[in-house]
């Protein structure tokens, strides 16, 4: 007999389980989240919070996505992406990121009602861990994971209580490990793992100082210092991150992973931040100095049994392209609205077999890009000459080289320029953060080839209704004035049904079966006269089917299936596309 008995118990309190457990707890399911430690996270380590993060959180609620804006440094702030030897330094060249060049901004804009922020992780986990407490959450702080054995009916999981020294037992219908880069739950669980873990070493520096002389006039989250023969590796690239404008920063400098992580000592912190900023004479206050290891580790099956990983107990990689908390919270977003219909007898258990085959992938294909993105920065010590030589004085030599009137400077300058604008992959993927089309049961198929990306995948999102794509974000608008996106339509723990004038046998299907299976399945008709219309066509033009189709869409935003027309079995052909994407 096991001490507590719960539907879900969820391991970690970080992005991942927090999201999680916020949305357990709007679906209504019963829940127990634990975290070793006494309280969230202490550092502010991610930060960038893209749009299909904020969706997440315009889904748990208005009032979600308005504290998450009110915490951030807003998009505008983010996008002066500095090279440059020292922030007092020569600036060696910037890019414009994270969705604020004229175009790039364009393109955020329609396709998301919500807008990138930079938001650092000690703001973003009591938000999450908030919601969900409000909402029922049971969560347990100092309680450890030790051990879980599960049989066909459930798991039993042991845990610790750190203040009074005592395990205890929990039984749940599911056990979800969202206990970060080193998780016991997938460790137990033998999830297999491809890539290694430590392929380089970084050191953490938290400090306050005001540096609004050096940057307020370029605003960014990043600035990379190039200091040729500062350190081992001898390039000398170091990250001053802004954490809070323009007092609270964070540095990231390299360490030698063949050697045990150093100890760094507050006089070597103070050097090696006065050295990136340019003035000796800093007044700088430390917070914090903590050293973690570059990863290239992705699992290759994210369950086993009554037993789901998300978050980076699955993906492990480096914060370029700032896509670790982002997709934890996604990850939650795919899991937590299928365990919520089995627990409660709305799908069958094989829908769980979903989250797997739609977010493996998706793991995989971060970790690597998030790894990619670190090697891309060699084209640009390769234009400044830093490659040539492991000589401090040759290696500036170099890069002055580049300020000279020869046809070989002004080859090295197109190089460097070029360089640089490569990282659009790393600072402006909009693509990569955008463009997830599953593939799964849980998809029904219409029929239709996937449309083929007219640009390059990973810079740009594609809009698209092919079943498994994200529903594409429209404005629509109410006789009324008021504005909605279609992503606000759908959501919120339920499946919807769009469809337009003709389509009443669609939205007649819908309610029956919405009442026959027992399931909520909100009906949204579009059109003249209709609650919500399409005055300026952008639906029209956006939905890939006629008005008198229909696009099914899942809790997670996502289009579970569509058809082109009306069909004159509506009812039984939407009966077979539930039946198939519930698993019933
Ligand atoms: C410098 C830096 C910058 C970053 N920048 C970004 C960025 O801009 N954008 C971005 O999206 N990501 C970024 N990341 C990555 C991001 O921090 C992680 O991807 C994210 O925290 C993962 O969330 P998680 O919930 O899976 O794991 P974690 O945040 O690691 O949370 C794990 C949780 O599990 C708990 N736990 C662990 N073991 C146990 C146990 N045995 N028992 C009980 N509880 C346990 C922990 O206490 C914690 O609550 C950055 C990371 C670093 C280091």
């Amino acid at each position: 007999m096991a001490d507590i008995n719960t539907q879900v118990l969820v391991i970690g309190t970080g992005p991942a389980g927090s999201a999680t457990a916020a949305l357990l707890a709007s679906y209504g399911i019963d829940h127990l989240v634990v975290n070793r430690h006494r309280w969230l996270a202490n550092t502010p380590r991610a930060h960038i919070t893209n749009q299909r993060t904020m969706e997440v959180l315009r889904d748990l609620g208005p009032e979600v996505e308005a504290e998450a804006y009110l915490h951030a440094s807003p998009q505008e702030m983010m996008g002066n992406n500095v090279f440059c030897t020292s922030l007092a330094g020569e600036e060696i060249g910037r890019l414009q990121t994270w969705g604020t060049h004229p175009l790039s901004k364009a393109e955020h804009l329609l396709s998301s009602p919500t807008l990138m922020n930079d938001l650092p992780q000690t703001f973003m986990e009591p938000l999450l861990f908030k919601t969900a407490c409000s909402r029922g959450s049971q969560a347990r702080m100092s309680t450890q994971y030790v051990s879980h054995a599960q049989d066909p009916q459930g798991v039993t999981t042991t845990l610790l209580d750190r203040l009074s020294g005592k395990t205890f037992t929990v039984r749940s219908a599911y056990l979800v490990g969202a206990d970060g880069g080193n998780s016991k739950v997938a460790e137990h669980a033998g999830l297999p793992f491809a890539g290694i873990m430590g392929v380089a070493g970084s050191i953490n520096i938290l400090f306050k100082a005001d540096l609004t002389r050096f940057v307020a006039h370029r605003p960014s989250v990043l600035y990379w210092v190039l200091q040729p023969g500062s350190n081992v590796g001898g390039i000398g690239m170091g990250l001053v991150r802004m954490v809070r404008r323009w007092n609270e920063w964070l540095v990231v400098w390299g360490y030698d992973i063949t050697q045990p992580a150093p100890k760094v000592d507050e006089a070597f912190a103070l050097k090696v931040v006065r050295d990136l900023v340019g003035d000796p004479t800093l007044a700088v206050e430390l917070q914090s100095v903590s050293t973690w290891t570059v990863n290239n580790r992705y699992a290759t099956e994210l369950s086993k049994g009554r037993v789901f990983c998300l978050g980076d107990a699955i993906h492990r990689h480096p914060p370029s392209n700032g896509l670790g908390s982002n997709t934890s919270i996604q990850d939650a977003f795919n899991l937590a609205w299928k365990l919520a219909m089995v627990l409660k007898g709305q799908a069958g258990e094989r829908l769980l077999d979903s989250y797997n085959a739609e977010r493996a992938s998706i793991a995989k294909q971060i970790v690597t890009r998030a790894n990619q993105s670190i090697e891309e920065f060699g084209p640009i010590f390769k234009a400044l000459g830093l490659l040539d030589s492991v000589d401090p004085v040759t290696m500036q030599q170099n890069m002055d080289a580049r300020c000279t009137a020869t046809p070989e400077a002004e080859l090295q300058r197109e190089q460097v320029r070029a360089a640089i604008a490569a990282k659009v992959y790393e600072f402006d993927a909009h693509g990569v953060e955008m463009n997830h089309r599953y593939r799964s049961a849980a998809i029904a198929d219409d029929g239709q080839p996937e449309p083929a990306f007219d640009r390059d995948r990973e810079l740009h999102y594609q809009a698209t209704t092919w079943p498994g794509a994200r529903l594409p974000h429209v404005w629509l608008h109410s006789a009324d004035g008021r504005k909605c996106s279609t992503l606000d339509l759908a959501g919120k723990g339920r499946f919807t049904l769009f469809t337009g004038i003709g389509g009443e046998a669609w939205a007649e299907a819908a309610a029956a079966l919405g009442a026959e299976l027992q399931i909520e399945l909100a009906v949204r008709v579009i059109g003249p006269r209709q609650t919500w219309q399409d005055f300026t066509g952008d639906w029209a033009r956006a939905r890939e089917v006629r008005d008198c189709g229909a696009l099914l869409v899942r809790p997670d935003q996502h289009v579970a299936w569509r058809s082109t027309a009306a069909d004159a079995d509506a009812l039984a052909r939407l009966r077979r596309v539930l039946v198939q994407v519930l698993a019933r």
